[in-house]
């Protein structure tokens, strides 16, 4: 099973009117500007999201391991890929296709 690290992020906001047929963009936008109250808005990294009970087993993070992430491009420096914008060391696995999704085995 591929190992995550994810970022969990709780908001609870409150409004006058109906937000259910709201997009969350504009909800999160009323949030900001006045027209909805954020009481909470609290952040946690998870080690293991699968342990939470608010994880519902989505594959939106698998990534995959036969086609490099979008934008990514190939290494002059390594044999791996890194982002379009990456300038860091070609060593950091979490910027690296394939390893960042491999544990670090090709
Ligand atoms: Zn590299």
């Amino acid at each position: 099973m591929t190992r995550m690290n994810l970022w969990k992020t709780t908001i609870v906001i409150w409004t006058e009117y109906d937000p259910q047929q709201s997009e969350l963009a504009d909800l999160c936008r009323d949030a900001v500007e006045g027209e909805a109250y954020c009481s909470k808005s609290n952040s946690v990294l998870l080690p293991e999201p699968e342990g939470d009970p608010d994880w519902d087993g989505t594959e939106f993070f698998n990534v995959d391991n036969d086609n490099p992430p979008d934008g990514w491009e190939e290494c002059g420096g390594c044999d791996c890929w890194h982002p379009a914008d990456f300038g860091g060391d070609c060593r950091d696995d979490a910027n690296r296709w394939p390893f960042a999704t491999k544990g670090g085995k090709p």
